[in-house]
């Protein structure tokens, strides 16, 4: 029984977090000529309405991609991958000026896709995946209604040179952690230099945790993690406190430019926002 609906979350800190990581690491795919293969296990919608019943319920986008929608003339000119992901931003927009819609990854991978490359997206969800359907997609961007970690293993290997994966569970089952390790490491060993994006929430009882040191325990190298910390954990009015994306084989200079743009969002967050960019294992 799937409960999570990512509308009721969606514009908030982690994912402003997720995204601009995930477009840092496409403009730098984008770079080479080289065919990718994305796949992005746990799709969700693919564009979110912030005036739908759902996101009007908790409006956690007024804390999250909000204030960085109203500070962006003044933000500009300060991080090349911010400005860039603020305009691509404004282009899932409907208004003039106005912020009215929210983009998820679909959203965020589809508009970097070239011919030459290829989308494969997974969402567990009926209801969700009924929306996605429903979003204009290009022709190479596939979508399957099923399980996301089974559908990534039966992907790989793939027959591009390069394979990037998002992999962004509700994480509704305690689980969900150590089986995304396990599929993390199936990729790694078919796939050896895979780009694998995983995201993971910071919660006071630190289940991420288990899923980190599984892949330390592993022996599998290049784990670099980012980690946007809201408050303190102790104060968790809200649950989740910070948002972490874990990456295997990272682009070079990835830390460097999300590190900036990441410094110029927290004070956005709050007087206790940070974060930290840092390798979890080494090459
Ligand atoms: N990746 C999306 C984004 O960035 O816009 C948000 C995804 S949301 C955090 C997690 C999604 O995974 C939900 O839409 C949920 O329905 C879906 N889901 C839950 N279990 C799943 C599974 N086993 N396989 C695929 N999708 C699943």
């Amino acid at each position: 029984m799937l409960a999570y609906q990512h509308a009721y979350h969606a514009g908030n800190f982690a994912d402003v977090h997720k995204h601009l990581t995930l477009h840092a690491v496409t403009r730098h795919l984008l770079r080479k000529a080289s065919p990718v293969t994305y796949i992005d296990s746990h799709a969700g919608r693919g564009l979110y309405p912030l005036g739908a019943a759902e996101t009007r319920k908790l409006q956690e986008y007024r804390d999250g991609v909000a204030p960085l929608w109203q500070r962006r003339e003044r933000l500009q000119g300060s991080s090349p991958l911010l400005d860039d992901w603020l305009a691509a931003l404004s282009e899932a927009q409907q208004g003039e000026g106005e912020l009215s819609h929210y983009p998820g990854s679909p959203w965020w991978l589809a508009r970097t896709l070239r011919a030459q490359d290829r989308l494969q997206l997974f969402e567990l969800h009926p209801g969700e995946h009924a929306e996605l359907e429903r979003q204009p997609l290009p022709g190479n961007a596939r979508r399957s209604f099923g399980d996301g970690l089974s559908g990534l293993r039966q992907c790989v290997p793939v027959s591009t040179p390069r394979l990037c994966v998002l992999i962004d569970p509700s994480y509704e089952r305690k689980q969900e952690y150590l089986e995304v390790a396990d599929a993390l490491l199936e990729i790694a060993r078919k796939v050896r230099h895979a780009l694998v994006m995983v995201w993971y929430p910071l919660l006071p009882a630190a289940r991420h945790q288990a899923l980190l040191d599984a892949l330390r325990a592993s022996g599998l190298r290049k784990l670099w993690r980012s980690e946007l910390v809201r408050h303190a954990p102790g104060d968790s009015r809200h649950g989740m406190y910070g948002s972490g994306m874990l990456l295997l084989n990272p682009p070079w200079g990835l830390d460097a430019a999300l590190g900036e743009a990441l410094e110029l969002v927290v004070p956005l967050f709050g007087d206790q926002a940070q974060q930290r960019g840092e390798w979890w294992v080494e090459e």
